[in-house]
């Protein structure tokens, strides 16, 4: 029968952990744990025991079944392990026989492909890659040029606005010095028709002994034109050129009309709207007959040349045939109307050498008809009528503008403001 041992300060159990410096009894010989003398030393009150030989063994026996039960778990666990890894090889190889020649063939086949393409794309991409390359340095060069070219056309077109800036401003002050000397020259001439049109109130009033010759010439410039401007300007004499642009071309020769249409203005003279055809015979493209447009248009025109070559207006317009002749083909009111609307008056003439080409009359006769004509009215204020193309016309009114002075009269030219212009009638024709 077993009993219990108090537990003492020398003994432990087997389970709980030594105090360090306690002598280790379990490596003790069963003849060395007996030793009375040994045990009396450490422990005095104890007593050898017959059991104590029986608890030994169960201890040992205790440790040994707790041994077996830790390496039987350890087991365990080897043996779980070694299954999942037995499990795990057995499905890769599964996998790997499931793979069978004919896929992976193939799967290589598709991959080959795959791996075609992408060389292919790469290629391709090099190559769109090179070409971009070569446009871009093609571009750049090219800009090169153009910018170089560019760069130069500016420097030129800098340098010539620079040069039409220059002659811009000299011309804008020389159009501000030709105005002003139209502006002026304008006034100085609207001045002297003033002044003569007080001078030929006078002479009507009776109040001047003064007697007053408009001397025309028509359908110039032409041939004589120079040559009548010279006896003027020699004579101080001033005619009104009735200018046609048209009329009598066969008869003019080669002369220069912009040029003597500006000498004639320059002398002092008046230069007057003649139309711009004078067609007026009862033929295809009579100024006339084609109706009051076609009048008006040809007034126009004439306008325009006169103005643009000499600087000033018309305003005052003579009928090519006359005006009794115009009446008969369109309405007098329509073409007076047009007339007024284009800023003229219009007047024929009082005497006329009768120098057109059917009498075509010789010097002698031209300063007759003149002076005669003159003579048998006495008029205080006379237009004469004649042509600048016919050279006996110049030398008879060379030899009849003497005379007529002779008897009290000035030649002076004639302008819209002129009395002459609303009481001239034709009295020689
Ligand atoms: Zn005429």
């Amino acid at each position: 029968m077993e009993t219990e041992r108090p537990e003492t300060g020398a003994e432990f159990p087997e389970e709980t952990a030594r105090p360090e410096g306690t002598p280790d009894t379990a490596g003790l010989s069963p003849a060395e744990e007996e030793s009375p003398k040994k045990n009396t030393a450490r422990d005095p009150d104890r007593r050898p025991h017959k059991k104590r030989p029986n608890g030994k063994k169960r201890r040992r026996d205790a440790r040994r079944k707790a041994a077996d039960r830790t390496m039987a778990a350890v087991n365990a666990v080897l043996l779980l392990l070694t299954g999942i890894a037995l499990a795990l090889c057995g499905w890769a190889g599964y996998r790997y026989v499931s793979f069978s020649p004919e896929t992976y063939d193939s799967r290589v086949a598709e991959l080959t492909a795959e791996t075609d393409r992408v060389r292919e794309d790469i290629r391709a991409l090099e190559e769109s890659l090179e070409e971009e390359n070569e446009r871009l340095r093609s571009d750049l060069a090219l800009s090169g040029e153009e910018g170089k070219r560019a760069a130069e056309e500016l420097s030129a077109a800098k340098a010539e606005n620079e040069t039409l800036l220059e002659e811009n401003a000299a011309l804008k002050e020389r159009a501000e010095f030709l105005s002003d000397i139209r502006n002026n020259t304008t006034a100085l001439r609207e001045e002297y028709a003033g002044k003569i049109r007080r001078l030929e109130d006078k002479i009507v009033a009776g109040e001047s002994d003064v007697k007053i010759c408009y001397w025309s010439f028509d359908d110039g410039p032409g041939l004589m034109t120079s040559a009548i401007l010279d006896f003027c300007e020699e004579n101080g004499v001033y005619v009104t050129f009735f200018a046609s642009r048209e009329a009598n071309e066969t008869g003019q020769g080669d002369v220069d009309e912009p040029a003597l249409l500006r000498r004639e203005t320059m002398l002092g003279n008046s230069v007057q709207n003649h139309t711009n055809s004078h067609q007026y015979s009862r033929i295809a493209g009579n100024l006339y007959t084609q109706g009051i447009d076609s009048f008006r248009e040809q007034v126009r025109l004439q306008d325009e040349w006169i103005l643009e070559n000499t600087g000033f207006k018309p305003d005052i317009f003579r009928f090519p045939g006359g005006s009794a002749w115009a009446y008969n083909l369109i309405p007098k009111e329509e073409l007076l109307g047009a007339l007024d609307a284009l800023g003229y008056k219009h007047v024929d003439w009082a005497c006329d050498v009768m120098d057109n080409l059917h009498s075509n009359p010789d010097a002698g006769i031209v300063y007759t008809r003149a002076t005669w004509q003159i003579k048998q009215i006495d008029p205080p204020i006379a237009i004469i009528l004649s042509h600048d193309w016919n050279i006996n016309t110049y030398y008879g009114f060379m030899r009849a503008v003497p005379a007529i002075r002779d008897m009290g009269y000035i030649f002076l030219p004639l302008f819209s403001q002129s009395w002459a212009i609303d009481n001239t009638v034709i009295r020689f024709s």
